[in-house]
């Protein structure tokens, strides 16, 4: 019995119905060692149970599925971790086995692997446009941490192309769609041909059904009255060779059928063009031998003028390297050749998949992301000539990108610098978008603004009217938008708010002299704003209010009142709503609640700042008198205000979480615990708490002073 025999004949039933794994282990056993082989066994075996009872839509057992994925990655020799992955690789997806037993059975990197999948899988290409298309590629190549994780997702959309014919006629259009737009042009840019050719082929025959079939019978046709010459000159060139005992293989070239389609309908040639043309591929054991071959072609054929290429010198951009000539045939016909080592065409073939692939002597403590550079390192050497520079960047930055990609609800793809948050895309939605956000949903979850958004994320920005941006927001966007576009609105904002403040307090400074803006008129006042140096009557309330400039002078100034004149003190008081935005602040020294007698002090450029009367800053009073206005608390003022309270409890385990728990059941956030003082038997605690009034402060204090291990609770901190 032979080997892959003696594997399966350990499975129970599976040897019977075998669903091509027969195939994958005598492919695997001719390059892996045996106990990795046997750890793929063992993934089979896994696979199998999860899937069991799941059929595709072809009536196959699901295993068939990722046995003919990993049959694909096997035949490019891909290391054993990735063949396991690809058998595994819709197991978190579709069936009840979780990542944490895969990493338990398989490894880390394995789990990785597969999650990697699971993940492309649940974002879904929704646009057809060209520049969303490449937002998109951009998108799946920046999410993958590990390149054989795209390895297997295009293995794994092969072998769906391949089996789509089960599929209803509008599913079949879609995925040929994307196929065509996301995958083939992602294997083209990785380098890795035998995908791409494959994918291309079949989007086109699912997409296009009639032209397809119309261009299979004219190739086949020609392929059939080109068969006696392919052969014959076949034999010509490996007769050569062997003459010049050059060891080497000559191919009869198949034509991609994509290609053929796209070479019509681009550069609108006919198809008898196009098909007339035969193709032949010389692998032979060195670069020399390339160059020696050159000659020897040349010498059967004559070469037609402008049609020689070295891409072996000079590579082209994504690293393949071959020679390309073309030769009028026996009867005149073109004769496209290429000339190429084995290792040219195994990168043609394989491109980055090249680097994963199972070599016995290597060890293999490379990183994947230290891998994928090697790669590139690779393209940069061969990059003598210095023109794919471009290209390099680009796969550079696909590769290692800085950027994440996140959708829009309508399905637009909008990248974003790494780390970037809601607000982030709000602002590089619409900068109105980002100044009225109040809340924002990502995969439909109400999150925290300041999230950082991952990739693949759909994000939707909730806006409210009349709402704007937080200052605060300053401390985590990342994007210079929206940073610019924050503080831009803080400073219209302050001066609208300022011109408000200063206008009342102006008001209020002519009503204690008996006059009024209206009584002044306008002939006064712009001889004033002269005399001031202003422009018009906003500036001068925007640096009343901002307190650069006090009200009782410029009261007096306007209704030309001697300076020295004593008038009384103001008794109007200004009547605070708690809604006068950056204007109006409340001390931090002695943190003012509606219910407190307070003073409000004029701080230039802050506006006013809301004192206690009890504040021992109010012995400034004395020095500035004029910087110091009445203000009162409006009736109903519907916010919450800070408010310090010092709690002194016993030393017992938990006393904490209690004290907290009442102030909650008081309906009052904690904004801020300190432990001030702890002895022997008793703490002392500072609570920073978030209250309405002073009522409701005194309600919290109540409970709080009548739980059992508290000793005794103020207000204010000693
Ligand atoms: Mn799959």
């Amino acid at each position: 019995m032979d080997y892959a025999a003696t594997l399966l004949a350990k499975l129970p039933g599976a040897s019977r119905r075998d669903h091509g794994l027969r195939r994958l282990i005598e492919t695997l056993e001719a390059y892996l060692p045996e106990e990795q082989v046997e750890s793929v066994m063992h993934a089979y075996e896994f696979g199998a149970a999860a899937h069991d009872g799941q059929k595709r839509k072809s009536g196959e057992p699901y295993i068939s599925h990722p046995v003919a994925v990993a049959q694909e990655l096997a035949d490019m020799h891909l290391d054993s971790q990735a063949i396991t992955a690809a058998i595994l690789h819709d197991v978190v997806e579709d069936t009840e086995a979780s990542l944490a037993q895969i990493e338990e059975n398989f490894g880390p990197e394995v789990a990785g692997l597969v999650d990697g999948v699971s993940k492309l899988d649940q974002i879904q290409f929704r646009s057809r446009a060209e520049a969303q298309a490449e937002s998109f590629r951009k998108m799946m190549l920046a999410m993958i941490e590990d390149i054989r994780v795209i390895l297997v997702k295009l293995a794994d959309r092969l072998h769906n192309m391949q089996t789509l014919d089960a599929m209803p006629a509008d599913k079949k259009a879609r995925i040929a769609r994307e196929t065509l737009d996301i995958y083939a042009p992602i294997a083209n840019r990785l380098g890795i041909n035998r995908f791409k050719v494959m994918l291309e082929d079949l989007g086109f025959r699912h997409l296009y059904p009639m032209r397809y079939r119309v261009l299979d019978r004219a190739l086949r046709r020609s392929k059939g009255s080109q068969r006696q010459m392919v052969k014959k000159i076949t034999e010509e060139f490996e007769a050569t060779l062997a003459g010049e005992n050059i060891g080497g293989d000559v191919i009869g070239r198949e034509k991609h059928l994509y290609s053929v389609y796209r070479k019509m309908s681009e550069k609108k040639r006919l198809l008898s063009d196009v098909v007339d043309v035969y193709g032949f591929r010389i692998i032979v054991n060195d670069v020399n031998d390339c160059y020696k071959v050159l000659g020897l072609v040349h010498g059967l054929y004559k070469p037609m003028p402008g049609r020689f290429k070295d891409y072996v010198a000079i590579p082209r951009i994504n690293g393949y390297q071959s020679l390309h000539t073309t030769l009028f045939g026996p009867k005149g016909q073109p004769l496209e050749v290429q000339i190429r080592t084995r290792d040219m065409d195994r990168v043609a073939e394989s491109g980055v998949a090249s680097h994963w692939q199972y070599k016995a002597e290597e060890k293999s403590d490379a990183t994947p992301q230290r891998r994928a550079r090697d790669w590139l390192a690779n393209l940069a050497e061969l990059q003598s000539s210095g023109t794919s520079e471009e290209f390099l960047e680009s796969v550079k930055v696909d590769l290692f990108p800085d950027k994440i990609y996140v959708f829009t609800p309508k399905g637009d793809i909008m990248p974003l610098p790494k780390g970037a948050t809601t607000v982030d895309f709000a602002y590089s939605v619409h900068t109105d978008i980002g100044n009225r956000c109040v809340a924002a949903k990502i995969d439909r979850g109400l999150v925290p603004l300041r999230t950082p958004l991952q990739n693949g994320q759909t994000v939707e920005i909730v806006t409210g009217r009349g709402a704007r941006p937080n200052p605060n927001w300053l401390s985590f966007v990342r994007t210079a938008k929206a940073r610019t576009a924050i503080r831009n609105h803080m400073k219209t904002m302050r001066s609208s708010e300022s011109v408000d403040l200063g206008k009342r307090l102006l008001d209020r400074s002519l009503k204690d002299l008996d006059s009024s803006l209206r009584k002044i008129g306008k002939t006064r006042m712009s001889s004033a704003l002269d005399e001031l140096g202003l422009d018009n009557n906003e500036e001068l309330f925007e640096q009343i209010g901002l307190g650069e400039r006090l009200a009782p002078l410029t009261a007096r100034f306007l209704v030309g009142v001697n300076e020295e004149g004593e008038t009384e003190p103001s008794t109007a008081s200004l009547v605070i709503a708690g809604t006068e935005g950056m204007v109006v602040s409340y001390a931090r020294c002695c943190h003012p609640i509606p219910g407190d007698d307070v003073m409000g002090y004029l701080s230039s450029g802050r506006g006013i700042v809301i004192h206690r009367n009890n504040c021992g800053n109010l012995s400034n009073f004395r020095k500035q008198p004029e910087k110091w206005i009445a203000v009162s608390w409006e009736k109903d003022i519907d916010r919450d205000f800070n408010s310090q309270i010092q709690v002194e409890t016993l030393n017992k385990p938990g006393v904490l979480a209690e004290v907290a728990a009442t102030i909650g059941d008081g309906r009052s956030n904690i904004e801020q615990v300190s432990v001030l003082g702890r002895h022997e038997d008793c703490s002392v605690l500072a609570f920073m708490i978030q209250v309405r009034d002073r009522i409701h402060l005194a309600q919290i204090m109540r409970s709080v002073r009548n739980m059992p291990n508290v000793i005794r609770v103020t207000r204010d901190c000693a």
